[in-house]
């Protein structure tokens, strides 16, 4: 099938009109037109080459929300009309101990990332949601659930699925404890997540303009991470810690925020931070851990809790040819509190890139 996209040509070059063929439908295929999709910091770091595995051109986002055009004869799940999502991952081995347990994102073989990744049959890149369609597995295809607003259920797909599953993982309920550092994308979600499951909440920021924001979302405390009264006053104080930041940062202020047997889970920065203190991890017995993104069930699971729970990210609507402007506002962590591309305003190029 025949699509159009905007993908990233070069790190230093802007996203630009693209053109290719998404693979001929499987069996268990679902080919799914693309009405909305999420714009993640990952997008950026990958479009720019942050971690130094981009292969161009990439075509990147991984919070796809559109509806069903057409299904291989296999597909049981999802049938032509329905309004389905696809997040970070597009396929998993389907057979190890981690995929059974419904862990795709730990698969033992590793997953096939929705952008970047190499299509476990045909051996091609994998090209994600800047684009009119997408062909994906059905497994892999989860359902939007019923009267959820379609504009705003993309963000879910990654940012509150990778900050909904620490919460689950380390049983986050009524009267536990909650930090959330960094207000963005993920943040925001891990802020509304949090309050749905009966946490108090508490922002760690580096901006405090955003103070009235967090606690419109529900957050019970918001701390400025650079006054250190502020920050001594809150020792001990937390159960988890959910650390969204997306660059190399320092951990050893935050780890005395956590109680005795407390987490500092990282969710957004990939690669070397800065060294460590371990006294207060020792002394706490404190940890800390990492996660990524979620398994399909689970999301699937987070997907049924926001429609029942009322929960949406805050969005600001973009058109496709404003994407460069908002990375740039996304660098700047000026964004409230995560773009979506109205994927109506792609339109078929009549020039190819370069
Ligand atoms: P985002 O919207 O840019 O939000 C990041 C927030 O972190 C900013 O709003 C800012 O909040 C804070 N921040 C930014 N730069 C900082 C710095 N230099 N020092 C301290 N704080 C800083 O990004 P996002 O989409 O939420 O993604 C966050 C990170 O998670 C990215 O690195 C992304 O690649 C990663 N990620 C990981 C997973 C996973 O599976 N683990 C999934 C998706 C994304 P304040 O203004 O409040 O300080
Ligand atoms: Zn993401």
């Amino acid at each position: 099938m025949k699509t159009y996209a905007y993908a990233a040509m070069a790190p230093e070059r802007p996203l630009a009109p693209f053109s290719f063929e998404r693979r001929a439908l499987r069996g268990n295929d679902v080919a799914i037109e693309i009405l909305y999709c999420g714009v993640c910091h990952s997008d950026l770091h990958t479009a720019r080459n942050d971690w130094s595995w981009t292969n161009y051109p990439v075509v990147v986002g991984h919070e796809i929300v559109g509806r069903v055009l057409q299904v291989g004869p296999d597909v049981t799940r999802h049938k032509v009309g329905d309004h389905v999502a696809v997040g970070t991952m597009v396929d998993s081995c389907q057979h190890c101990d981690q995929c059974h347990k419904g862990e795709e994102q730990l698969c033992r073989e590793g997953n096939t990332q929705t952008f970047g990744g190499v299509d476990r049959i045909s051996g091609e890149p994998t090209m994600g949601g800047y684009a009119k369609h997408i062909v994906v597995r059905e497994e892999f295809v989860l359902r939007v659930p019923e009267g959820m607003d379609l504009a705003k259920a993309g963000p879910l797909l990654c940012a509150g699925a990778t900050t909904y599953s620490p919460l689950r993982v380390w049983n986050v309920g009524p009267g536990s404890r909650v930090g959330v550092i960094g207000m963005g994308g993920l943040g925001h979600m891990a802020i509304k997540l949090a309050v749905a499951l009966g946490a108090s909440v508490t922002v760690l920021s580096r901006s405090a303009s955003k103070e009235s924001d967090a606690t419109e979302l529900g957050a019970d405390h918001f701390l400025i991470s650079s006054d250190n009264t502020a920050m001594d006053k809150a020792a001990s104080s937390f159960d988890l810690i959910i650390d969204t930041v997306p660059t190399k940062h320092d951990l050893t202020p935050y780890l005395p925020l956590l109680d005795v047997d407390g987490t500092l889970c990282i969710v957004g920065q990939i690669g070397p931070l800065d060294e460590i203190n371990s006294l207060p991890l020792l002394l706490g017995r404190r940890r800390v851990a990492g996660s990524a993104i979620a398994g399909i069930a689970q999301t699937q699971e987070m997907l049924d809790f926001c429609a029942r729970k009322n929960v949406l990210p805050e969005v600001e609507m973009i058109r496709i040819d404003q994407i460069n402007e908002a990375y740039e506002r996304l660098e700047r962590s000026d964004v409230r509190y995560r773009f979506v591309i109205d994927m109506a305003t792609l339109t078929e190029p009549q020039t190819e890139a370069a």
